[in-house]
Parts: C-alpha cells; sequence; structure tokens
C-alpha cells in the first residue's frame, strides 16, 4: 500500500496520471527534464522534482536517477506512463530493489513479452491466435530457413525478437532473396536491438490493427474491456483510435478477448496490457503485447465506463477489483484523434510557443491535454500535444460530434494536424469503417 506516487512521464499522460491518482486520495510527485521546467502540469502535482536535463537519455529514460528521485521524496510508487521506461524490465527491477511498487506487471511478465519470440511462444500455449510461422528463432542454416519460408509461403516477414518501434523488419517475397533478407535482418537485429535472433512469419498483406484491453489485479481477476481499432496509421504510428472496432463479429471479438484474459491468468499478469493483432480475413493474428497503458486507453475508458488509470493504481496497491468480467459491457461508439503539433500535410514538426487555446467542449466530448495559451513546446519529445476524444450513441453519431468539435477546436501560435483530422472525419473510407493499415499512406499519396 502506498499513498505517494511519482510520476515517470510528461506531457498528457502525467497529468492523467495526477487526476486518477488524486481521485484515490495519493499525493504525486512529478519528475521533469530541464526543458519540462516550464510545464502546467507541474503546478498540480503535489512535489515535482527535476531529474535532467532536456535529453531523454540523461531524464526520462534515466532509472537510476527517477528511482533517486523517488527514494528522496518518500514516494512508495512509480507510474511508468507509456513511452520511455515503460517496457523496461530493468527499470521495473531496479523499483523493485528500491523496495518500491513498480505499477505495472512484474520485471519477468515484461521480459517476457519483449522478446516476441518468447511472447508468441507464450500466446501459442495459452490459445491466442497467431501469425502462422514456427515459435522459435530461425535456425543459421540457410537451407533449413529456406524451406521454412517454403512451408508458410511468401511473401514472408523476418523479425527481430527483440525489436520494437517498427524497425528491425523485411518482407521477403521471393525465394530468390530469403538469404540475404535474412543476413541483413539479424545483422540490423544485432546493431539495433543488441539480440541478433530473428523469427518468421507470414506477411498479411492488407490487415487492419485490433487491439484487446486488458487489466488485471494481484488476486487472479483478469479482465478484458473490449477492443479498439487503430488502423489509422502513418509510418506505423497510430493517428485515430475508436471502439470497438467496426464490422467486426461480437462473438469473435468475445472469443479472443477471453483467451487473452486467459493467457493473463497463466502468466501472472498484473495491471494494464495490450493485445495487438493483425486483422485479415475474419481472424485474427496476435502480433504483440504492451504491457503499460496505451495512448488511446481512454476511447475504451469511454465505452465501458471504467477508468484503466485508476484500476491500474488499485492493481499495484494490491486491491481486487470490485468489477467482474460480467459487469464489463459497451455502450456506443468512442473515437480518439490525436492532435500533433505538426504540419496537417508535411508532417514536419512545429514546437513553438502556443498563443492561444480554445478546446471543444459539450456532451461526449473529452479532451486531454497538457497545452494551454503561453505554453511553449519543447523540441525534444514526441509532437503529440493532445488528445481528442468523442463518445457517441453509435458510430455515426460519434463521427459527427468528432467533425464538431475539431472545427470548434482552435490551437494559436503553432501549426497543428487539426485540418488533417477534419478531412478525414468526412474521408469516404474510414467514414464507412473498417479501412486497413496502409489507408492513410495510400490517400496521403492520392491527395499529394
Ligand atoms: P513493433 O514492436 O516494432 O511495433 P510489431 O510486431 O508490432 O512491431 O509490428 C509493427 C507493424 O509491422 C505492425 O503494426 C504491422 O503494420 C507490421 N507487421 C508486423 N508483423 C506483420 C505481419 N506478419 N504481416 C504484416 N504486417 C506485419
Amino acid at each position: 500500500m502506498f499513498d505517494k506516487l511519482l510520476i515517470a512521464n510528461r506531457g498528457e499522460i502525467a497529468l492523467r496520471i495526477q487526476k486518477a491518482a488524486r481521485g484515490l486520495g495519493i499525493k504525486t510527485v512529478c519528475v521533469y527534464s530541464q526543458a519540462d521546467a516550464e510545464a502546467p502540469y507541474l503546478e498540480t502535482a503535489d512535489e515535482t522534482i527535476c531529474i535532467g536535463p532536456g535529453a531523454a537519455r540523461n531524464s526520462y529514460l534515466n532509472a537510476d536517477a527517477i528511482v533517486l528521485a523517488a527514494l528522496q521524496t518518500g514516494a512508495g510508487a512509480i507510474h511508468p506512463g507509456y513511452g520511455f521506461l515503460s517496457e523496461n524490465a530493468r527499470f521495473a527491477d531496479v523499483i523493485a530493489d528500491a523496495g518500491l511498487v513498480f505499477v505495472g506487471p512484474s520485471a519477468d511478465c515484461i521480459r517476457t513479452m519483449g522478446d516476441k519470440v518468447e511472447a508468441k511462444r507464450a500466446m501459442i500455449a495459452a490459445g491466442v491466435p497467431c501469425v502462422p510461422g514456427p515459435d522459435s528463432a530461425l535456425p543459421q542454416d540457410v537451407t533449413a530457413i529456406a524451406a521454412i519460408a517454403d512451408e508458410i509461403g511468401y511473401p514472408v516477414i523476418l523479425k527481430a525478437a527483440g525489436g520494437g518501434g517498427g524497425r528491425g523488419m523485411r518482407v521477403v517475397r521471393s525465394r530468390e532473396h530469403i538469404a540475404e533478407a535474412v543476413a541483413l535482418t539479424r545483422e540490423e537485429a544485432q546493431r539495433f536491438f543488441n539480440n541478433p535472433e530473428i523469427y518468421i512469419e507470414k506477411f498479411l498483406e492488407n490487415p487492419r490493427h485490433v487491439e484487446i484491453q486488458v487489466i488485471c489485479d494481484s488476486h487472479g481477476n483478469a479482465l478484458w474491456l473490449g477492443d479498439r481499432d487503430c488502423s489509422m496509421q502513418r509510418r506505423h504510428q497510430k493517428v485515430i483510435e475508436e471502439a470497438p472496432a467496426p464490422g467486426i463479429d461480437r462473438a469473435l471479438i468475445a472469443e479472443v478477448g477471453e483467451r487473452c484474459a486467459n493467457a493473463c491468468r497463466q502468466i501472472g499478469y498484473v495491471g494494464a496490457g495490450t493485445f495487438e493483432f493483425l486483422f485479415e480475413d475474419g481472424q485474427f493474428y496476435f502480433i504483440e503485447m504492451n504491457t503499460r497503458v496505451q495512448v488511446e486507453h481512454p476511447v475504451t475508458e469511454l465505452v465501458t465506463g471504467l477508468d484503466i488509470v485508476t484500476m491500474q493504481l488499485q492493481a499495484a496497491r494490491g486491491e481486487a477489483f470490485t468489477v467482474q468480467q460480467g459487469d464489463v459491457e459497451t455502450r456506443g461508439h468512442a473515437i480518439e484523434c490525436r492532435i500533433n503539433a505538426e504540419d496537417p500535410f508535411t508532417f514536419s514538426p512545429s514546437p513553438g510557443t502556443i498563443t492561444e487555446v480554445v478546446a471543444p467542449n459539450g456532451e461526449g466530448i473529452r479532451l486531454d491535454t497538457h497545452i494551454r495559451a503561453g505554453y511553449t513546446i519543447p523540441s525534444q519529445y514526441d509532437s503529440m500535444v493532445a488528445k481528442l476524444i468523442v463518445h457517441g450513441a453509435d458510430r455515426a453519431d460519434a463521427l459527427q460530434r468528432m467533425r464538431k468539435a475539431l472545427s470548434d477546436f482552435r490551437i494559436g501560435g503553432i501549426t497543428t494536424n487539426i485540418p488533417l483530422q477534419a478531412e478525414l472525419m468526412n474521408e469516404p473510407g474510414f467514414a464507412k469503417g473498417g479501412i486497413n493499415i496502409h489507408h492513410l499512406e495510400h490517400w496521403l499519396a492520392e491527395r499529394a
């Protein structure tokens, strides 16, 4: 049990975690880098502490500095948010070694899920559907590799076991290219992730990205909280997310959701997590598990009425959930638009000082943001400045609310992608629902 929480993150999620902590009567310590010294959310934290210079590697990625800050301020737990150290098993270890609570799963669970080959093996064992391919790393022998690829059938994708961030992956379309592709991917895997292990699976040409949210306490209660569709992506970065995923049989979602919850029980998972799937031709294929809260968690909160960050804190405090799977219902439809400080069509970053913020408001509109007039966006970090989320009675209603909310939303002084989001709300493919992960890039290429 802890009554003071250190928030090891920045931006909108630092504020989101503060709100959940306050709701539970937990005091907050917010860490910040020198580049974030003027961040507005520092004013509402109970305590703040500087952990280093602007470069993330010397501040938000410095596990020892963060743990020291927790010890100095008497915080009993650390919430990692998303990004930075949130999926770093060593960080979870260092926190436990210092006698503090990590708000998330055990270091062992993070380690298992961080190794994609191990994760795939654990998922197959738990009955979670995976992309066709072996549940082990590739052997050294090129003839053996070619035989494995033949059996899967081209196209195949080679992926680094330790990979992340969309790097260390290579699509191979025919046998003549397999040997060279294996050598290149192994070399990249070693260079980027310090782990030369690679594996192979079927490459799906036009999948959707559909994911399942789970939340687990430490008493064996593993719940799945429905699904999200995050197919609107550019360069593997999500741009729009929604819940539920349009046009998919609810019985199929429930079957996959149950399997995810079951996998959590099998591996002793605690905290919030997301099972990411590719969805093609009516089938789910697991690709990876994220062992943290996701940027897009609010769409699930709006359709279920549950507070995921609060539940993370309750689980970390060792409390048992009062909600059971049978109580989890989804109601209506929610959409989230990520608002970035960037040119809406060239995507060049636009840091600078915000002169004015006119926030959209009204029934079914939620804005998660840390910005306000006078705030200068630091150039060191990612460009997301807000998440605009709407909830409607159904998808058409949610779309209409988002159109209205986007047209009311003004951020002065910088360039944002609000015009892109507004166009996408009227784009026929998205309006219809069920686009695949290549849709946005194709649309942008045609529009140019
Ligand atoms: P990372 O951890 O680097 O994000 P993922 O395993 O989540 O890696 O894959 C990132 C993206 O690569 C996916 O969202 C998808 O677009 C693509 N991808 C991965 N595996 C496959 C596959 N088997 N077939 C088609 N696309 C894939």
